[in-house]
């Protein structure tokens, strides 16, 4: 069943009925489907061929990774029967067609049980299947038994496991799966056979995408897949789950990299290189208008100082080792140009500009007003930009020459060095520790809102996490560790144990994540969206545009700005002087 009753009430009935997500869709059913997990094919086409198959696998890999998947595919490779029904033996192509093949697909074989080790940790749970395990299997070649996070059993349960590990019945077989390979107990571990499940290349992830949006006719740019492919991190599940939000977004049309890059919260790389270039040359306004524009455009502060971060790392490493990879494509435009960049830049003022946008970095991330706080780090960083490098200073006061002054009346430096702009009893100390956004619980972030969630996901770059929280939650309830919500159609079923993972890890608490059937708020998405036709709406309703649009017929509101909120929160000054 792909979606249940009462849940699609945020789409017209006739598309609801109709749509299934991409994830689902194109879910790999067999090993040919697989992407990038050539060893494993390889190791079991030999064990089936020599009949010297495992009585126990274990496949380990970051989430999102294809381990469930994978188990299923194990689980109907050893018990296809053939479409005519009388293969009797385990095959690395199985048919898909025949009564195991489909029912282990949808989850419905008897001889193939499934558990999550999440939910059922305990000695009651593995009892369980150490009874079933002495009965043969009621029409299957192989009773096989899929335990997800296999890791999370209690020690009991785990010694209880043991006993049947060590003298399976030859009709039994195990597939265990875990994110957590090193809480598996070793006595456990050395009665498996271990598949590592890589991540996906991003290259494959867009070869990938691109043929899905072809057979879906989706209009896709390929820089937009690219970005698609870059967030979902090597999961292909999460590249599709992202491809069915861009979808979603992009009404009909062309789906654009911008869109994409507005959707994931980022900001065009190519613009970030042309404000930091711009902040390192001193035209300060015109670095404040981009700013401006980024931010309009939906561009999380937090996230354009960490972008900002992230180039200043990558044109230190390319002045180090030319052929640097990371923030930056070398052979792309944007990459050819960060190099010439880097060129021109001295390292001093580069490992400068790290420690002011760090501290800078801090600075947004607690501020009220997020852009204010973006807004004064990066006119410090230019300020301290037009001062010589450190070095220079003092080869020139030791030289007897005149420092030569920089805007502004900063005196040269008289001890230590630091330049004005970090000093003016700002100190360094902050600047230097915790490159880490977020991390221990004594300074656990509070969440309040859902928008509190979202930017901390945001914080911790979970692109993924902050398109779902943003466009598939229902907000239910939220306290402190405690968060209800009812997943959208398009939601991925992993979305809250994903979230109460990540929760847990940001915040150092635990939180108890749960889902509704029913209720909760609009997301956060149609929110926006509503706000934003209601002040369109409101605006058209003015006089003065209203005279404006009917002077200029064909005419339209493109957007709507606030004037500078400081000049409209001011007393009226004189108000009877007219
Ligand atoms: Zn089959």
């Amino acid at each position: 069943m792909d979606q249940e009753p009462g849940l699609g009430l945020d789409t017209p009935p006739a598309k609801q009925e109709a749509y299934r997500v991409l994830a689902r869709k194109y879910r790999p059913q067999d090993f040919t489907g697989l992407i990038g997990q050539e060893a494993l094919v390889r190791t079991l086409s030999n064990a089936f061929a020599t009949g010297r198959i495992a009585h126990a696998f274990m496949l380990t890999g970051v989430r999102g990774v294809g381990k469930t998947t994978t188990a299923r595919i194990i689980a109907r490779a050893l018990n296809c029967i053939g479409p005519d029904g009388k293969r009797t033996s385990p095959t690395i192509h199985p048919c898909g067609v025949c009564e195991p093949c489909i029912a282990i697909a949808e989850s419905r074989y008897v001889d193939v049980q499934e558990m999550d080790a999440a939910s059922r940790t305990g000695i009651e749970d593995i009892r369980e299947i150490i009874e079933g395990v002495r009965y043969a299997p009621a029409s299957a070649r192989y009773k096989i038994y899929i335990i997800d996070e296999v890791h999370m059993l209690s020690k009991n349960a785990f010694n209880g496991l043991l006993k049947t590990l060590e003298e399976p019945p030859p009709h039994v077989k195990f597939i265990f799966a875990t994110t957590e390979i090193r809480k598996v107990p070793v006595t456990v571990l050395s009665r498996c056979q271990r598949f590592d499940l890589r991540r996906i290349e991003t290259a494959e992830l867009v070869g990938l995408l691109k043929t899905i949006s072809e057979k879906e006719n989706v209009k896709i740019e390929d820089a937009a897949l690219a970005l698609v492919a870059r967030a979902a991190e090597g999961s292909a599940r999460d590249s599709l789950s992202l491809l069915d939000q861009a979808i979603a977004h992009g009404d009909e049309g062309m789906i654009t990299a911008e869109m994409v890059r507005g959707m994931l919260g980022l900001a065009d790389r190519g613009r970030i290189l042309d404000l930091f270039e711009k902040l390192m040359g001193g035209t300060l306004a015109e670095a404040l208008a981009d700013l401006n524009e980024l931010y309009d455009r939906g561009a999380d502060p937090l996230a354009v100082m960490q972008d900002l971060l992230e180039t200043t790392h990558f044109l230190t490493r390319v002045k180090v080792a030319p052929n640097a990879e990371g923030f930056f494509d070398g052979s792309s435009s944007e990459g050819r140009r960060a190099a010439e960049m880097a060129a021109k830049l001295p390292v001093a003022a580069l490992t400068r500009a790290w420690q002011m946008l760090l501290k800078g970095l801090i600075e947004v991330r607690d501020a009220t007003r997020p852009i204010a706080a973006c807004e004064m780090a990066l006119i410090r960083l230019s300020y301290a930009a037009d001062l010589p490098p450190t070095d220079k200073l003092v080869r020139d006061i030791l030289d007897g020459g005149a420092a030569p002054a920089p805007r502004g009346s900063a005196p040269a430096p008289s001890s230590g060095g630091a330049p004005r702009a970090m000093r003016n009893g700002e100190g360094t100390a902050s600047a230097a520790r915790a490159p880490q956004p977020t991390m221990a619980a004594d300074n656990a972030p509070v969440l309040r809102t859902l928008e509190d969630v979202v930017a901390l996901a945001s914080e911790n770059r979970a692109s993924v996490l902050k398109v779902h929280l943003e466009n598939d939650v229902h907000l239910v309830r939220l306290e402190p560790g405690i968060i209800e919500f009812r997943p959208s159609p398009r939601a991925p079923s992993t979305l809250a144990g994903d979230l109460k993972q990540k929760l847990k890890e940001w915040t150092g608490v635990p939180w108890a994540v749960s889902v509704a059937r029913e209720g909760g708020a609009p997301t956060l998405a149609e929110t926006k969206k509503s706000a934003k036709a209601a002040r369109l709406e409101s605006v058209m309703q003015e006089p003065l545009v209203r005279a404006v649009l009917d002077r200029f017929p064909g005419a339209e509101i493109v957007a709507v700005r606030d004037m500078v909120s400081e000049e409209v929160a001011a007393p009226a000054v004189e108000p009877n002087d007219d």
